[in-house]
């Protein structure tokens, strides 16, 4: 099975759900059984809760979990039914941990995040993603955020755990333009360098932009931030969300992640697709 992993730097609202939405709706026109998980770093157990206003609508599911509005965006883009295991939140894995603790299942050891938090996001990414080809994992805020590091690290074990060629971490970031219309890449930058000390080396970067990435912007952020210059995608502004799909396979994200994957041989050919 093939993970895909995916954080967002510099701030939030950026389209990184947008963008793995967008990654496994290409996956799936390829032919693969793709699923996604939502991890939000919040307290709250669920978003049933949370203030549309501030947070968007709830989603609701048809196992009745009111969910965070990204997993509809999986649904539509994916045409797939989740369940409320798609989302997992600390509310929940810290509420399963201290019943546990309560119940004596730990045996008189001492509970911490490490390795008992991170032992049970691993264990939940996995459930979720049982029975199909690819799992995009999303992980919501900003990296950086200390509510996320339990999750970055988790997700650093779990890429330990795996074997190479079935995991790829995609980092999307804002790339503004200065006052005399020049695309800037120092926010990526200093983006990744914050991932990075998290122990995590993205393998793509996204871009968002109200335009198209220049070569010379992708191969400055490709320079700075380790990876090859085709690995590095736009993701600009556009009218209608649904095109972005279309837009990131134009750019060849689909192939780029089938090949890292090892995926390219199993796909449909593209005229099938
Ligand atoms: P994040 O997951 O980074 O918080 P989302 O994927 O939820 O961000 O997107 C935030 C908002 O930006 C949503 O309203 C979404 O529709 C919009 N959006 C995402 N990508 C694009 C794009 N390429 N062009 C225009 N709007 C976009």
């Amino acid at each position: 099975r093939k993970f895909i992993f995916v954080t967002g730097g510099v701030m939030s609202g950026l389209g990184k759900g947008i963008t793995a939405a967008s990654t496994g709706r290409l996956l799936s026109n390829a032919g693969f059984d793709v699923t996604a998980v939502k991890v939000d770093p919040y307290l709250n157990v669920d978003a049933g809760t949370m203030n549309p206003y501030q947070h968007g609508e709830v989603y609701v599911l048809k196992d009745g979990g009111e969910v965070d509005l990204d997993l509809g965006n999986y649904e539509r883009f994916l045409g797939t039914d989740m369940t409320s295991d798609h989302n997992v939140t600390t509310g929940k894995t810290y509420q399963h941990v201290i019943q546990k603790e309560r119940s004596g299942d730990y045996l008189g050891k001492t509970v911490q995040i490490i390795p008992h938090i991170t032992d049970d996001i691993k264990r939940r990414i996995r459930e979720a993603a049982e029975g199909t080809d690819v799992c995009i994992v999303e992980v919501g805020g900003t990296v950086g955020d200390i509510e996320g590091m339990p999750y970055l690290e988790a997700l650093r074990q779990f890429a330990h755990e795996e074997d190479d060629g079935d995991i790829l971490f995609t980092h999307v970031t804002l790339v503004p333009y200065s006052k005399n219309g020049e695309q800037k890449t120092k926010p990526t930058q200093h983006s990744v360098k914050e991932l990075r000390s998290t122990g995590l080396q993205p393998d793509i970067l996204v871009g968002r932009s109200s335009d198209k990435l220049d070569s010379e912007t992708k191969e400055k952020i490709a320079l700075f931030c380790d990876v090859p210059t085709d690995a590095v995608f736009s993701n600009p502004d556009v009218e209608d969300i649904y095109h972005v799909p279309l837009m990131v396979e134009e750019e060849g994200l689909d192939e780029y992640v089938m090949e890292r994957l090892n995926l390219a041989d199993e796909a449909l050919p593209a005229d099938e697709r």
